[in-house]
C-alpha cells in the first residue's frame, strides 16, 4: 500500500471523475494527499462527487468539460492550472461505450465512441502534455480494455478507440520520456459501475455470464483498479513506462485449451 503522503501537494486530474471507477479513483488519490480536479460533461454527476471529496477533507474542484472538443479542453487545463498551479497528474478515464452488432452501427454511433475514447484522449493528453513538458515531467495513466487486442463481438468502436489508446500510451511513452513524463495505462476486466451495467450487461443473465467468463469467476471492483492507476503514477513505479497493466483475474487469456 502506498504511503498515505505520496501525492502529497500533487494536482491530478481525472477525466470522467464523477462517476464509476474515475470518482473511486478520485477517492484513492485523495486518501494519498492529492489536490483532485474532476471533469465531465455534467455537472449533475461531478458536484455530488466534489462533495464526497470534500467530505472526508480532500480538495477537489469539478470542471464541465466534453473532451470531444479540443477548445473546452483547453479551457480545462488552464483553470486546472489556475486553481492548483501545476497538473503533475492526468488520468483519461473517460468513455462511452454501447452494444450493437458491427453491421447495425450507424456512423454516427461509431464517431461518438471514437470521439470521446480515443480523439478525447489525445485532446487531453496533448494539453496536459504541453503543460508537463513545459514543467518538467508528470504521469499519465490511461484507462483502456483488453478488447483492444482480443477484440470485443458488439462493441467494435470501443476495442478500436481502446487499441487506439493502447497504441498511444505506447508512443507517448517513448515520445515523451525525454521530458520525464511517463504514459501508461490500466487494462480492467468487467467491474460494476452503474454506466456500465446499464448499457453492457443489462439483466441479471448476462451479468452471470460475464462472470462465469473470469478465471477467478468475480468481477473486478473500482477500489482494486484505483490502487493499480495510483501505483503507476506513483515514483514506486518511476521505471514503469508505456506499459498496459491488466486486471482481469485473467478474462482476457481465454479458458485455455490442454492441447
Ligand atoms: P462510467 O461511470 O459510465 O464512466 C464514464 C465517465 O466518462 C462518466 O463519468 C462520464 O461523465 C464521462 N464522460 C462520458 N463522455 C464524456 C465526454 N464526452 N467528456 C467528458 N467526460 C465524459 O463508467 P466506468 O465503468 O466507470 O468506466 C470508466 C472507464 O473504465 C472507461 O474508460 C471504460 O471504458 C473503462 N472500462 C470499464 C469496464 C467496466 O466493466 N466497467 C471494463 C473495462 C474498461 P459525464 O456523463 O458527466 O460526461
Amino acid at each position: 500500500m502506498l504511503a498515505p503522503d505520496t501525492f502529497r501537494d500533487r494536482c491530478v486530474l481525472i477525466t470522467g471523475g464523477g462517476t464509476g471507477l474515475g470518482l473511486a479513483t478520485a477517492h484513492e488519490f485523495g486518501r494519498l494527499g492529492a489536490k483532485l480536479v474532476l471533469a465531465s460533461r455534467s455537472a449533475e454527476h461531478l458536484e455530488p462527487a466534489v462533495k464526497q471529496l470534500e467530505d472526508k477533507g480532500y480538495e477537489a474542484i469539478s470542471i464541465v468539460t466534453d473532451v470531444r472538443r479540443p477548445k473546452a479542453v483547453e479551457r480545462m487545463v488552464a483553470r486546472a492550472i489556475e486553481r492548483f498551479g501545476r497538473v503533475h497528474t492526468l488520468i483519461n478515464n473517460a468513455a462511452g461505450n454501447f452494444l450493437c452488432p458491427s453491421e447495425e452501427l450507424s456512423a454516427g454511433g461509431w464517431k461518438v465512441v471514437i470521439d470521446i475514447a480515443l480523439n478525447g484522449v489525445f485532446y487531453c493528453s496533448r494539453e496536459v502534455g504541453r503543460h508537463m513538458i513545459d514543467q518538467g515531467g508528470g504521469q499519465i495513466v490511461n484507462v483502456v480494455a483488453a478488447y483492444a487486442w482480443t477484440g470485443g463481438p458488439g462493441t467494435v468502436h470501443s476495442a478500436a478507440a481502446k487499441a487506439g489508446v493502447v497504441a498511444m500510451t505506447r508512443t507517448l511513452g517513448v515520445e515523451w520520456a525525454s521530458h520525464g513524463i511517463r504514459v501508461n495505462a490500466v487494462s480492467p476486466g468487467p467491474f460494476h459501475s452503474d454506466g456500465a451495467a446499464s448499457r453492457l450487461w443489462p439483466s441479471e443473465e448476462q451479468a452471470e455470464e460475464i462472470r462465469r467468463a473470469v478465471p477467478t469467476q468475480r468481477f473486478g471492483n473500482t477500489e482494486e483498479i484505483a490502487q493499480a492507476i495510483t501505483y503507476l503514477a506513483s515514483p514506486y513505479a518511476d521505471y514503469i513506462n508505456g506499459e498496459v497493466l491488466v486486471l482481469d483475474g485473467g478474462a482476457h487469456l481465454g479458458r485455455g485449451l490442454s492441447v
